[in-house]
C-alpha cells in the first residue's frame, strides 16, 4: 500500500494541475486533461488508503470505507468537486475533497471505526463552466436531469457532452453513480463570502442556499458599417446590452440581491462593425424564489423597454434555475453543537443543494476565507483554518457514521 499523504502534501500535489502560468488561476474544466489528471489523483489517494473507487459513466466518483462490522445500510457521504470555473481559485471544490481524505486519516488516527459505511465522493462539472449547467454530475446522479436531456448539450466549441465524456476515456453507457445508499451527505467548502471573517471563527455550517439561476439574453440588431452608418440610423444591440447590464446592477443593489453579466458573445465581433447580435448571460441570485423571479422580471422589463428605443429585439431564455435550498435544520443544529459553530446562509450553489433537493439529509461545513474572494485566482484560505476544517469534518463524520 502506498503511503497516505497529509493535508499539506495533498495540497502541494494538486497545486500545479491546470494552473495558468500567467494568472495563477485554475482551468480545470470537466473532461479535459487537467480534470482527468485530478480523477486519477483521487484514485491514487483512495488506493493509498485501501479504498476502492467506483467511477461512473460520466466521471462521478465515490470510494466507500466499510470495515467488516459496518451495518452495510445507509451510509454517510462526504466530498465535493475538483473542477473549476475558468481561471478559478484553488480552494472551491478541491478543499472539500482533500479535507474528506484528511478527515478519514484523522478518524483512523483516533482509532475510529465507522458503524455505517463512510464514503468520499467527487461530482463532475459542478461549476457548469463548460456545458453551462451547474452541478451537472450531481443532477444526473440524483435524476434531477436525465442523460438523454444532457447528452445534446454543447460547449463553446460546439462539442456535444456525450462526445466530450467519451473523449475523456469514459463510457456514458456504463451508467450513473447510485446514491441509494447515501443516508446523509456532508460537503465541506471554502466560504465564498466574509460571514465567518466578521464572526471571527474558522468554521461554520450552512443553513440554506439562495435560489439562483442563469438566463441567456439574446439582443438582435442589424450589422452595419461603423463609419458610414449615421448614429440615428443604427439598430445596435450592444447599446441595449450595455444598458441592461447597468439596469441589472441597479436592480440588484436596490433589492439587496445579486445580478451579474459575466459572459457575452458578440457577432460579428469586429471593431469596425455595428454588431448584429449580442448574447449575454445573466447570473442572478436572491433571498427567496419570489424575490429572484421579481429581480429577473424587472431586468427583463427594462431591457425590453430599451430594445424598443434601440430598434433591437430581445429574447430571454432560462438556462438553469435552482430554487432555494433549506438544509435539514435538525441536522445542522445537531452538528453545530459539536463545535459551537455558527449556522449561516450562502449565495453560492453546491452539489449539496442538489442532494438536499433529492431528499437526502445534507449539511455543509464552511471554512473561513479571509478576503471572501472566490471564482478568482485570489481565492484563499489559511492553512490553519483548513486544518480546523479537517478536524471539524472528522468530528461531524464521527457523529454521523459512528452511531
Ligand atoms: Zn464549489
Amino acid at each position: 500500500m502506498a503511503a497516505t499523504h497529509d493535508f499539506e502534501q495533498m495540497w502541494r500535489d494538486l497545486a500545479p494541475v491546470g494552473r495558468s502560468a500567467t494568472s495563477g488561476g485554475y482551468h480545470r474544466q470537466p473532461w479535459t486533461s487537467a480534470e482527468t489528471e485530478l480523477r486519477h489523483w483521487f484514485m491514487e489517494e483512495c488506493a493509498a488508503r485501501g479504498l476502492a473507487v467506483e467511477t461512473d459513466g460520466i466521471g462521478n466518483q465515490v470510494a466507500w470505507w466499510e470495515p467488516a462490522g459496518t451495518s452495510g445500510g445507509s451510509g454517510v457521504l462526504t466530498g465535493s468537486h475538483l473542477d473549476s470555473v475558468l481561471d478559478g481559485g484553488a480552494y472551491d471544490g478541491p478543499l472539500g475533497v482533500v479535507s474528506a481524505l484528511a478527515a478519514v486519516d484523522r478518524l483512523r488516527e483516533r482509532g475510529f471505526e465507522p458503524v455505517r459505511p463512510l464514503g468520499i465522493g467527487v461530482f463532475v462539472e459542478e461549476e457548469g463552466s463548460r456545458f453551462g449547467r451547474a452541478c451537472l454530475g450531481s443532477r444526473l446522479a440524483t435524476g434531477a436531469t436525465t442523460w438523454d436531456a444532457a447528452r445534446e448539450l454543447r460547449d463553446r466549441d460546439g462539442v456535444f457532452l456525450a462526445d466530450a465524456v467519451e473523449a475523456a476515456g469514459l463510457d456514458p453507457s456504463a451508467g450513473l453513480l447510485s446514491l441509494d445508499r447515501v443516508g446523509t451527505f456532508v460537503e465541506l467548502h471554502v466560504e465564498q463570502g466574509r460571514d465567518l471573517v466578521d464572526r471571527e471563527v474558522a468554521v461554520g455550517l450552512a443553513s440554506e442556499i439562495w435560489p439562483h439561476g442563469r438566463w441567456r439574453f439574446d439582443f438582435a440588431g442589424e450589422a452595419n458599417h461603423a463609419g458610414t452608418t449615421r448614429m440615428e440610423d443604427r439598430r445596435d444591440p450592444m447599446l441595449t446590452y450595455a444598458m441592461t447590464a447597468l439596469a441589472a446592477n441597479k436592480q440588484a443593489r436596490l433589492s439587496g440581491q445579486r445580478a451579474t453579466f459575466g459572459r457575452i458573445a458578440v457577432e460579428p465581433n469586429g471593431t469596425n462593425a455595428v454588431p448584429s447580435l449580442v448574447t449575454a448571460w445573466l447570473d442572478a441570485r436572491a433571498s427567496s424564489d419570489d424575490a429572484l423571479a421579481e429581480l429577473v422580471a424587472a431586468i427583463e422589463r427594462q431591457a425590453d423597454d430599451r430594445a424598443g428605443r434601440d430598434g433591437t429585439a430581445l429574447t430571454v431564455t432560462a438556462e438553469s434555475v435552482s430554487g432555494s435550498v433549506a438544509f435539514d435544520p435538525d441536522l445542522a443544529a445537531r452538528l453545530a453543537a459539536l463545535g459551537d459553530w455558527p449556522v449561516i446562509p450562502t449565495q453560492a450553489g453546491h452539489d449539496a443543494g442538489i442532494l438536499s433537493d433529492a431528499g437526502i439529509p445534507t449539511a455543509m461545513v464552511f471554512v473561513r476565507n479571509p478576503t471572501g474572494v472566490s471564482h478568482s485566482p485570489d481565492e484563499h484560505a489559511e492553512t490553519a483554518d483548513c486544518l480546523a476544517g479537517v478536524d471539524a469534518l472528522a468530528d461531524v463524520l464521527a457523529e454521523l457514521a459512528g452511531a
